[in-house]
C-alpha cells in the first residue's frame, strides 16, 4: 500500500476483559479513523493489531499534527468521546519515521482546483494551483455538512470511473464523467463554489479528458462550457493543468486516445465543437 503523508502509530489503550466489549472497543476505533479520514486528517485506510495487549492502529495522515484536538470535526469529537468511555484515556499518538515536508495550506494558494479523479481519497482532492499539491480539507473554513457533501461527491466519482471500464456502459458513464453540464460535475461544481466562497479565492473544478481530437485540434480545443479560448501557455506552473476558463472554473488536461473523434466530442454541444 502506498501512503500519503507520515505514518503514526496509534495506541488505544488495554482491550477489555469481555469480548462483547473488546468488539465494541474495537467499532469505536473504526468510527473515530473514519470520521478522521472523512475530515481529511487520515488518508488511506487504517491496520489495526494488537501490541501487547493494547489496541495499536497505523495509520497515513495528512501532515505532523493532523490529528490534534484544533482540526477535529463534531463527528470526531463525539467519537472521540466514545472512545474515553471505553478506555479512559484518550489515543495516543506517535509519528513513525521522518516528516514528509509540509503540505502547502490554502492561504498561500492564489487559487485551488477540485480533482476527485485522480484521488477519490476525500483527504486529497483539493489541489493548490500553482504547484498541484494537496491542501488539507480540514484547515479550510467550511461547515462539516459541506465538506461531507464534497466526499460524497468523491466517492461517486471514484464508483463512475470505475463503471466506465465496465463497456456496456462505457459512453453513458464517460459523458457523466466528462461533460461540464452533467448531473455529477454540475454538483462538484457547485461544491467548487462553496469552496470559493469559503475560502476567498478562486477554486476550479478538473474536468476529465481522456478522448482526444486529432493533433493540433486537441491543443486548440475551446473551453467546453462557453466555448472561449482556454489553453494555458506551455510554460505555466503546475504542468498537470493544460487548460483553463476563468470565467466557467474549469480545468483539464489534454486527451490521451486519439482517433475516437465521437468520443471526443462527448461533453461538447454541437455548436461548440472545433472545425475538423
Ligand atoms: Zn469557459
Amino acid at each position: 500500500m502506498i501512503t500519503h503523508g507520515p505514518v503514526c502509530s496509534v495506541n488505544f489503550g488495554p482491550l477489555a476483559k469481555d469480548e462483547a466489549d473488546r468488539l465494541e472497543q474495537r467499532s469505536g476505533i473504526y468510527e473515530y479513523i473514519e470520521s478522521l479520514r472523512r475530515n481529511g486528517q487520515v488518508i488511506g485506510e487504517e491496520i489495526l493489531s494488537i501490541i501487547d495487549g493494547n489496541f495499536t492502529a497505523f495509520v497515513s495522515v495528512f501532515e505532523a499534527g493532523a490529528w490534534g484536538a484544533e482540526h477535529s470535526s463534531r463527528d470526531t469529537e463525539r467519537n472521540f468521546g466514545e472512545l474515553l468511555k471505553w478506555f479512559g484515556v484518550g489515543p495516543v499518538w506517535s509519528l513513525i519515521g521522518s516528516e514528509d515536508e509540509a503540505p502547502p495550506h490554502w492561504q498561500d494558494s492564489p487559487w485551488l482546483y477540485v480533482d476527485a479523479v485522480n484521488s477519490a481519497e476525500p483527504g486529497l482532492l483539493l489541489l493548490d494551483g500553482a504547484t498541484g499539491r494537496s491542501i488539507p480539507l480540514y484547515t479550510v473554513p467550511m461547515d462539516q455538512e459541506r465538506k461531507e457533501r464534497l466526499i460524497f461527491h468523491a466517492r461517486n466519482m471514484d464508483r463512475l470511473y470505475r463503471l466506465w471500464f465496465s463497456g456496456v456502459l462505457e459512453m453513458e458513464v464517460w459523458r457523466e464523467l466528462a461533460d461540464p453540464l452533467s448531473p455529477t460535475a454540475q454538483s462538484g461544481r457547485e461544491m467548487a463554489r462553496e469552496l470559493e466562497e469559503a475560502m476567498g479565492r478562486p477554486v476550479y473544478y478538473w474536468l476529465i479528458r481522456h478522448y482526444s481530437f486529432a493533433g493540433a485540434l486537441e491543443i486548440q480545443r475551446p473551453c467546453p462550457g462557453c466555448n472561449g479560448s482556454w489553453v494555458r501557455p506551455p510554460d505555466s506552473e503546475n504542468s498537470e493543468v493544460k487548460f483553463q476558463c476563468h470565467a466557467c472554473r474549469l480545468v483539464s488536461e489534454f486527451g490521451k486516445d486519439e482517433g475516437e473523434d465521437p468520443a471526443a466530442e462527448i461533453g461538447y454541444r454541437p455548436e461548440f465543437l472545433p472545425v475538423i
